[in-house]
């Protein structure tokens, strides 16, 4: 662990993403990565994720606008990026300059970046995006409207270079019947694309699929290449879902605050905002330097929630303020000003998990870990 900084700092061990790319790459065979690093890699530090993707071999990124596509640009980073989302007009410039590949997101968008590639006597590299199913972006094609004509239109446009093509999974991480033949169904679509472009001479270039519940639960689909972002960070959604493998995942992210005040507290007493909490029994109660406006969820509160002292695992009392928290620490022998609390990750061989907290927080580790807020530093681990 490295030195305690400031009140509260994330680690990030950039090593162990390595180590996932290997579990990863067992469960899809010769099928290639593209690492999402959308979201600061989803709270992760998105230059230094993909500086370490880039290192265990992978050479195409996903982002979900041109201003993250140019953060890596301007870091070095000289691989292939797609914007899987939407770049308004004004920024189109971007993509010929600076390389980047651009979804089309649907056929009125394909034919204005198509409008203005010619104007620009430029072409743009651009994936088309098929929506076999989640109705958020791309041109649906599902059993109740297939817009084959489109698609196809798509790859014939002048100045748009059509590498690719690509679908998104809603309920890949859902074993139930229905989900799972959905899921499926999705899959049997996007066969159907690509093999009715084909049979028109047109090449669809690479295609992809599968996030990271599409990885671990339908393996190698034998696309060319799946798009994870969860996973090399070493976690999935929620540790109780169900899943059908068994990768052996290394989450990269440490999160650690200091005690900033310890104290005996008399029965009655209350802690903190809205006195919720108000000890039965004498009490030593810790101050620590981590809040709501860190990321630890104000939800949390109250519910026990357990964070690392020392090594022991001691309850968080009180509401979470915005930059401290309480705990009880009563169990702890010595505790001190400037000892390091964890808050996610591993102390004297005890391990708190960010699944901890998103259960108590009704939500995913997306969630949480893409909602630790940029005051906390990251601090890469070596
Ligand atoms: C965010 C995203 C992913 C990665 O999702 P994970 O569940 O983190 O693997 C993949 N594809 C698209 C289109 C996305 O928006």
């Amino acid at each position: 662990m490295l030195a305690s900084y400031s009140r509260c700092w994330a680690e990030i061990d950039t090593q162990a993403i390595s180590h996932n790319v290997k579990e990863v790459q067992k469960l899809i065979g010769q099928t290639k990565i593209m690492g999402i690093v959308k979201a600061n890699a989803y709270g992760h530090g998105d230059i230094e994720c993909a500086r370490a993707l880039v290192e265990c071999g992978i050479d195409y990124f996903g982002v979900s606008s041109v201003d993250e596509a140019l953060r890596l640009r301007q870091a070095g980073i000289c691989e292939n990026i797609l914007i899987l989302g939407y770049t308004p007009e004004e920024h189109f410039h971007y993509l010929h300059e600076e390389n980047i590949v651009q979804s089309l997101i649907s056929y009125s968008y394909a034919q204005c970046l198509n409008d203005y590639a010619k104007e620009k006597k430029v072409k743009i590299r651009a994936h088309c995006k098929v929506d076999t199913g989640m109705c958020r972006t791309g041109i649906i094609y599902q059993d109740q409207e297939k817009n084959l004509d489109e698609i196809v239109s798509e790859y014939q446009m002048s100045n748009l270079q059509v590498e690719g093509i690509f679908s998104h999974f809603p309920v890949s991480d859902d074993l139930s019947k229905e989900n799972k033949d959905f899921t499926s169904h999705q899959i049997e679509l996007f066969h159907e694309v690509i093999v009715a472009l084909k049979e028109k001479g047109i090449d669809p270039g690479i295609r992809h699929i599968q996030n990271s519940y599409g990885i671990l639960n339908y393996g190698d689909l034998g696309f060319d290449y799946c798009r994870p972002g969860l996973l090399y960070m070493g976690v999935t959604s929620d540790d109780s879902i169900p899943i059908e493998s068994q990768p052996d995942f290394i989450p990269i992210l440490s999160l650690y605050a200091n005690v900033s005040l310890v104290k005996w507290i008399h029965p009655g007493q209350s802690v903190s905002y809205g006195r919720h909490y108000i000890a039965s029994k004498p009490v030593k109660v810790a101050t620590i330097s981590i809040g709501y406006a860190d990321g630890l969820p104000r939800l949390v509160s109250n519910q026990n929630l357990e964070v690392l002292v020392n090594g022991v695992r001691c309850p968080l009392i009180g509401n979470i303020c915005m930059d401290q928290c309480m705990v009880d620490v009563t169990n702890v022998d010595s505790v001190h000003q400037g000892d390091i609390v964890c808050i996610i990750g591993t102390q004297n061989g005890e391990r708190v998990t960010v699944d901890q907290i998103s259960r108590l927080a009704h939500t995913i580790n997306n969630e949480t870990l893409s909602c630790i807020t940029a005051r906390v530093p990251r601090l890469e681990k070596r």
